[in-house]
């Protein structure tokens, strides 16, 4: 039987880009799911014959009921954000991609992982808001959580040695540095969305292209680590690499390191989440060292990028605070995308909403909710 697999945000960056996998790999695929791009839904539907489709949004999923329209062995469309959940959430699925950007995504990684799915997560805020909801579920039905951001899929390969796994000291976390890296943060008070979106190394969605400059990825990847690998924040350090080339190392308690490397391509951490734990050639090209000059390491500077500094306080903090920080960003990133905030205002308004309140404790799934709903408010009455 050939493995079925459901993509949640297959319109995105990573979404595409694990469709090439799927293709490469001669995957089935059970179901799709996007936001209102129905016009690469279609193409995606005409070449990967779906059984499901979920669209989110209404208008959206309405263009969608009249191109289907007669198309034979058309999907079943499911529609809004419980369109996403229940096709998350379907048993027939041998795994679920989720590439949905943001805290939309949090729902749908909740439903596959209650339903016995294995998840291969993108979506780094379903850890970053509700980490602990997310690694008890998995604890309670026994599913498999595959990273595939890069840095974590890195760290999950150098650990595949149970041996080693179980002597892991110290995770050494790389960043690219971002298309600001080295920069001032007086030559940052007047940086524009298109300077923004320029990354160095990597093509990905807006918003996470924006995360990446401001260094918040690297903070929400920290997050993201200490959920997916029970080491606390303070023994994860932060590398940049500005090659994109190591994907981020572990030590072990001999202050052994084992790094993994590759070219900056995303279909190698989507590939390895889906065919796990067995690895097959795949679409991505190999890593030519004639052509690397050099691999260089730098420190991050929390100083100018708040962003991250803010990360380690929230994780540090626990309870609600990666959720109050992620909410808080998600909004500004949105304003600046705007032009509405300045690209400083966003680490800004992350920190400011970090010191509006206490965040600790534990917390159920309308709290992370209600969190988030604060944060976004909080941005909007301080931009
Ligand atoms: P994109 O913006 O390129 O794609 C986002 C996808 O999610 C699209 O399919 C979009 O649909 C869909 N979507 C957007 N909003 C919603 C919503 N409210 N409900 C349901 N679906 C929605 O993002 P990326 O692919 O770059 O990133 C996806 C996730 O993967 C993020 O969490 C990111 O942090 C993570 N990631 C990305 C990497 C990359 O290289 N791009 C690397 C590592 C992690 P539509 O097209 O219809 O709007
Ligand atoms: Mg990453």
């Amino acid at each position: 039987m050939r493995k079925q697999i459901t993509i949640l945000g297959s319109t995105g960056s990573i979404g595409t880009q694990s469709l090439d996998v799927v293709r490469a790999q001669g995957y089935s695929v059970f179901g799709l799911a996007a936001h209102s791009n129905t016009e690469l839904l279609m193409q995606q539907i005409a070449q990967f014959h779906p059984k499901f489709v979920a669209v989110v949004d209404d208008a959206a999923a309405d263009r969608l009921v009249r191109e289907l329209q007669g198309m034979s062995h058309a999907p079943i469309l499911l529609r809004g954000k419980e369109g996403l959940v229940n096709l998350a959430a379907m048993e027939e699925s041998d795994i679920v991609l989720n590439a949905v950007v943001g805290i939309a995504g949090l729902p749908a990684t909740l439903a596959a992982i209650e339903n016995g799915n294995d998840v291969a997560l993108a979506n780094k805020e379903s850890l970053v808001t509700g980490g602990h909801l997310v690694t008890k579920a998995v604890e309670e039905y026994g599913v498999k959580l595959l990273p595939v951001d890069s840095e974590h899929s890195a760290i999950f390969q150098c650990l595949q040695d149970p041996y080693s796994a179980k002597s892991l000291k110290k995770i050494l976390l790389t960043a690219s540095g971002g298309p600001f890296f080295g920069k001032t943060r007086q030559e940052l008070e007047h940086v524009t969305k298109q300077d923004a979106l320029r990354h160095p190394n990597w093509s990905m969605g807006s918003k996470i292209t924006i995360d990446s400059a401001t260094l918040m990825n690297k903070g929400l990847e920290l997050i993201e680590a200490v959920w997916l690998f029970g080491l606390p924040a303070k023994d994860i350090e932060i590398v940049v690499q500005r090659q994109s080339i190591i994907h981020s190392m572990v030590q072990f308690s001999d202050n052994s390191i084992l790094a993994q490397l590759g070219v900056p391509d995303m279909r190698i951490p989507i590939q390895y989440a889906l065919t796990w734990p067995e690895r097959c050639p795949g679409p991505a090209p190999e890593l030519d060292f004639s052509l690397l000059q050099s691999i260089t390491f730098d420190k991050a500077d929390e100083e100018t990028f708040r962003c991250l500094a803010a990360c380690k306080r929230a994780i540090e903090t626990g309870g609600l605070a990666p959720c109050a920080a992620n909410g808080a960003n998600e909004e500004a990133v949105r304003l600046f995308l705007e032009d509405k905030i300045p690209f400083l205002k966003i680490g800004e308004l992350v920190e400011g909403v970090l010191e509006s309140d206490s965040f600790g404790g534990d917390y159920s799934v309308e709290n992370v909710y209600e969190c988030d709903a604060a944060a976004r408010a909080y941005v909007l009455e301080h931009a």
